[in-house]
């Protein structure tokens, strides 16, 4: 078992309130490192999720708004505890995820990033008065907020993925109801202690329910009370709530799955490729949806590309996320494990040649540790070219021309995001304008940030989260032309 002070209650708040099992039921938390049970988190049922519905109802403030300032002080108040608490945040999140502890705190600080951009911004919400005079009015623009907004977060990044969503959506003055991943429900629930304890929220404005999916889904999609999700997950979890809220005409913000693929032409500096392309790939044990799926190096450049690869990934350290010196913690399930054995297999039995990592049929004993695999030589009629493999497995391919690797970029249904290396700014704009991801990194190989709007085309999603546009995702324009 874990002990935190943020783990006084493992159980969900509704309405300012914790609600404590009891005798009621519960769901087991696992640290995949080793597997042993780190808490028995109340488990809630459709009733309950009604009841924080209605809870944050009663924190929308239409008629008397929350005043700029207010929400301001409450994205600022969240940043502060987050970053007093940086080092016990982390060392839940390392026991629920695995990944790194020196990561785990890098979430933290990524976390705190979002209250703080959105609590900077927040003035871009105020009301604006229109410089033309149409119609012979002069138009006023509010932003309200949407109402109370469900929040649903997947287990890669259990605090990063809610400060995305819960900064935007407090700076919009809305109430939420927020279900985390049943595998890591921990890190959420220290959050809401957080919460609870330094900052100066009404009582319903957060809300956290914990339980089946399926049914906790099901009450958000069909409440009317509700009128939008945000979510970020699998796309087939996605597609069900399209389907299951289009009766209601909910807006939906989805930020969905990838397949990025990651280009080197062979006039880039190699050596800064392979740099980046270690910590984009390696990130939270390759379990992101920003990690290069397919890497694809100018044919010129691969054996050199190949070898320096095969160097770094071969000195890699895979462990127990909690101790030093490791790199790369275990993977979240067996599910996730066997996916990635599944991907290597698959690309070896169609022709692919092991450049680094041992062959999966060795792995039987490994627990959830993937050790780090390259795979030379993968085409597009293997699994790990047309599936987001989320584990530590680099495909590597060959490829001659640029149209023929934009095409092969282009080459699947998802768009979140992709990378290009070269030295030639003409090309790098030109391959980033033919690439149908909504983030093209250019030499370099990060991820989002809370400055900049980050979010999919195609099948990766809908709506963007962080930069301006991200704080505009929780609120409705509301025109009020005045005829005098
Ligand atoms: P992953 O493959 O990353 O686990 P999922 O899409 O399965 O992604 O899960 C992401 C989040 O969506 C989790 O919080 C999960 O519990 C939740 N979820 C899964 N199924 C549903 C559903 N039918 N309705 C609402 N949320 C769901």
């Amino acid at each position: 078992m874990i002990v935190s002070p943020l783990l006084q209650h493992v159980s969900g708040y509704i309405d300012g309130e914790w609600q404590d099992a009891g005798e009621g039921p519960t769901f087991d938390v696992h640290n995949p490192a080793n597997g042993e049970t780190l808490a028995s988190v109340a488990a809630m049922g459709a009733s309950e999720v009604m009841a924080a519905i209605s809870s944050a109802c009663s924190a929308l403030k239409l008629a008397q708004p929350y005043p700029l300032e207010i929400r301001k002080q409450w994205l600022e108040e969240i940043r502060e505890a987050l970053l007093t608490h940086r080092d016990e945040l982390a060392r839940i999140l390392c026991s629920e995820h695995g990944k790194p502890l020196a990561e785990a705190r890098g979430e933290v600080d990524y976390a705190a990033g979002f209250f703080d951009y959105c609590a900077a911004h927040i003035t871009a919400l105020a009301p604006d008065v229109l410089a033309e005079r149409p119609r012979g009015c002069s138009w006023t623009v509010h932003y309200r907020p949407i109402g109370v907004v469900g929040l649903i977060t997947p287990w890669n990044f259990p605090l990063g993925m809610i400060a995305k969503k819960l900064s935007a959506a407090l700076a919009a003055g809305c109430p939420s109801v927020i279900k985390p991943a049943s595998e890591t429900p921990l890190t959420m629930i220290a959050l809401f202690s957080l919460l609870d304890e330094y900052t100066s929220l009404p009582p319903g404005m957060v809300n956290l329910v914990m339980g089946p999916a399926s049914v906790i889904g099901k009450v958000l999609c069909d409440s009317p009370d509700v009128p939008m999700l945000s979510f970020t997950g699998s796309t087939e979890v996605g597609r069900r709530l399209l389907v299951e809220t289009a009766p209601q005409v909910k807006k939906l913000s989805l930020e969905l799955g990838g397949n990025a693929p990651f280009i080197v032409f062979d006039d880039a500096d190699l050596e800064a490729a392979v740099d980046h392309l270690m910590a984009n790939k390696f990130r939270g044990g390759g379990q992101t949806c920003v990690c290069a799926n397919r890497v694809y190096v100018q044919r010129g450049a691969l054996a050199r590309f190949e070898a320096l690869l095969a160097e770094r990934v071969n000195a890699l350290t895979v462990g127990d996320g909690m101790a030093d010196g490791v790199d790369i913690g275990p993977l979240i399930n067996q599910a996730g494990f066997d996916k990635v054995r599944r991907h290597v297999s698959d690309a070896l039995a169609k022709g692919g040649t092991l450049v680094a990592g041992p062959d999966p049929v060795t792995l039987d004993n490994a627990g959830l540790f993937y050790p780090p695999t390259v795979v030379s030589g993968v085409t597009a009629e293997m699994d790990c070219v047309r599936e987001e493999t989320f584990g530590p497995f680099v495909p590597l391919a060959a490829f001659d021309g640029e149209q023929e690797v934009v095409a092969l970029g282009n080459d699947t249904e998802f768009g979140l995001a992709a990378y290009v290396f070269t030295r030639d700014p003409e090309r790098a704009q030109r391959v980033a304008a033919c690439l149908r991801f909504g983030h093209v990194g250019w030499n370099t190989g990060t991820g989002p940030t809370p400055e900049a709007p980050f979010g999919g085309m195609k099948a990766s999603g809908i709506g963007r989260e962080g930069g301006v546009e991200g704080l505009f995702e929780f609120v409705e324009p509301q025109t009020i032309p005045r005829g005098d």
